[in-house]
């Protein structure tokens, strides 16, 4: 025998016992459901989370059951990710906004067996209530059910299930590939697909939020996750900050600007996480209350491209630094984040701030290339656009109920976005492959144009999309939202790109719609805009 290190499986269960033993008192603030606060510790969550597995365990369901949440960030739902996982369950989030069959359809698909709900959701798990075959218990996230019992009679509490349960429970000790939890994405084409994450590939992609040059939460921070439970495990945050015993916030149902701004403001939070479209919300709201928003240090922004304005709004007007992120719910998620290097402390602030707009480096665990449609390699000069691929350790394999040959191509995962590297890793996302605007052989990226308009004070949102042209198959037009009390004409509209893009580039047309259509995780649904612009230049 050589002598070597200890190993023990790396498990979701160690996470939030580490927090309980070395942060025990360091509070977690969850705002109800049926409104107010609450505010209890990582001592008590761990409690909870043990009493929780050992009330599981004592109901029989089957090895990795799969026990579902449709919740919003509170913290029962908190509880529900470790003492699900932790008792060798699968924790299944999943998105209220799905439609009524996307609901059927995942629930089945994963033959879950337990769902927890908040009081929301119970009209909505009412309606679909005897089409779900596997389920054998409903639990609601509250102290009674009596009222929600009214419509779904075998529905019990939460409370009641706990008080059940032993909080002393021992965590089981099993293999670090077992799976852990359930997010589908939600596509939009086609069912939605799972993505199974393992405590292991959970214990590692927490290691890589925490690093310094990623989000690198600590044991110093309030962070608030914006970004819903459901929507790939809130990017991870739970796992991440019991692993560093971070104080938590949690915004239950009230993502709109002022809730934000209130919960900024009195819990003191010094990183947000979000997609860009709540924090439109948000600096409208703070701007509009005279908030200075002065806790917050940071924000996370990802989900979709964050426009380079309001990365300017944040740091200007509130001194707020923005972390760019770019992930995947196929990659945990988190694929790269915009942290700046030793070397760009010597430029200019002008090409500092540049810098920093891109969907920068991955951090270790994650490896990223680009191919062109041969499945060539393409060099990583910054300029080369191809298709995104990525490989590592907290990057699926194989989606749920599907092997790898058909996921995967030669070990990697095809992102389906299409990017370009620079030779430090850089990533900058141009388009998702299917929205890239193909205009006479060269390619145009939405995003860019998009980042352009949004900047605009006369729109409040804006999309552009490739529309059928007679000559170059594809040119862009722009979908706009007027800024309230704003008139723009489409004249007007197509000069703000001059100087800043290439002639050729700029779009052909505008649009005018009341609102851009979103889907269930906030992102704007180009096919439905194609589906209904896609001739106007062909008349
Ligand atoms: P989802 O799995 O639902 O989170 O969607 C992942 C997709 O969202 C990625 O493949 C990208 O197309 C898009 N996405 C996520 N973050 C960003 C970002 N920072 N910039 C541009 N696109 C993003």
């Amino acid at each position: 025998m050589l002598g070597q290190m200890m190993t023990a499986p790396l498990l979701i269960s160690s996470l939030v016992d580490h927090a309980a033993r070395y942060h025990g008192q360091t509070e977690i603030v969850s705002v109800n459901t049926g409104g107010g606060t609450e505010t209890v510790s990582w001592g008590s969550v761990a409690r909870n989370a043990k009493a929780l597995a050992s009330a599981l365990t004592g109901l029989g369901l089957s090895k990795q059951a799969r026990c579902a949440t449709i919740a919003w960030n509170n913290r029962r739902h908190l509880e529900i990710y470790f003492g699900v996982s932790g008792g060798g369950f699968v924790c299944h989030t999943i998105n209220p906004r799905l439609f009524p069959e996307q609901l059927v359809y995942i629930i089945n698909h994963a033959e879950d067996e337990v769902l927890f709900i908040d009081a929301t959701f119970v009209p909505l798990v009412a309606a679909i209530r005897d089409q779900l075959t596997s389920l054998k218990h409903i639990v609601l996230l509250e102290a009674r059910a009596d009222e929600a019992a009214k419509t779904l009679p075998d529905i019990i509490a939460y409370d009641d299930l706990i008080a059940s349960g032993d909080d002393r429970f021992e965590w089981p000790q099993f293999d670090e590939l077992t799976a852990s939890s359930l997010c589908y994405t939600s596509g939009t084409t086609g069912n939605p697909k799972g993505v199974l994450f393992s405590h292991r590939s959970t214990v590692l992609h927490s290691f890589a939020c925490n690093l310094a040059d990623s989000i690198g939460f600590s044991a110093m921070d309030v962070v608030l996750p914006v970004v819903p439970m459901f929507h790939v495990n809130a990017w991870g945050s739970p796992y991440a900050c019991a692993m560093v015993g971070a104080r938590m916030v949690l915004p239950g149902p009230g993502l709109d600007g002022p809730s934000l701004v209130a919960l900024i403001d009195r819990h003191k939070v010094n990183i947000a996480l979000g997609v860009p479209t709540i924090w439109m919300g948000l600096l409208g709201e703070a701007e509009k209350a005279g908030s200075s928003l002065e806790s917050l240090r940071k924000t996370v922004v990802g989900g979709s491209a964050c426009p380079p304005s309001m990365i300017k709004a944040f740091r200007d007007r509130y001194g707020v630094e923005t972390l760019h992120a770019w992930g995947m719910t196929e990659m945990s998620p988190i694929g790269s984040v915009n942290q700046p290097l030793a070397k760009h402390l010597d430029l200019e602030l002008d090409a500092l701030h540049r810098l920093r707009e891109n969907q920068g480096r991955p951090p270790w665990g994650v490896e990223l290339a680009i191919v062109d449609d041969q499945g060539n390699p393409l060099p990583h000069d910054g300029k080369t656009q191809g298709e995104l691929l990525v490989r590592g350790h907290f990057i699926l394999d194989a989606y749920f109920r599907t092997s790898s040959e058909e996921t995967l191509q030669n070990g990697w995962f095809n992102t389906g976005d299409v990017a370009t590297l620079d030779p430090d890793g850089y990533l900058t996302i141009c388009d998702r492959s299917k929205d890239i605007i193909k205009s006479g052989g060269e390619w145009i990226s939405s995003v860019e144009l998009e980042n352009i308009a949004i900047a605009h004070p006369d729109l409040s949102d804006a999309a552009v999309i490739g529309a059928r042209h007679p000559k170059w198959d594809e040119r862009p037009v722009l979908v706009a939202v007027k800024a309230e009390g704003r008139n723009p004409t489409s004249d007007e509209l197509l000069t703000i790109f001059d100087g800043k893009i290439a002639k050729w580039q700029t779009p052909d047309a505008v649009v005018f719609v009341d609102a851009l259509p979103r889907n269930a995780t906030g992102k704007v649904l180009k096919r439905d805009l194609r589906d209904t612009f896609a001739n106007i230049l062909m008349q």
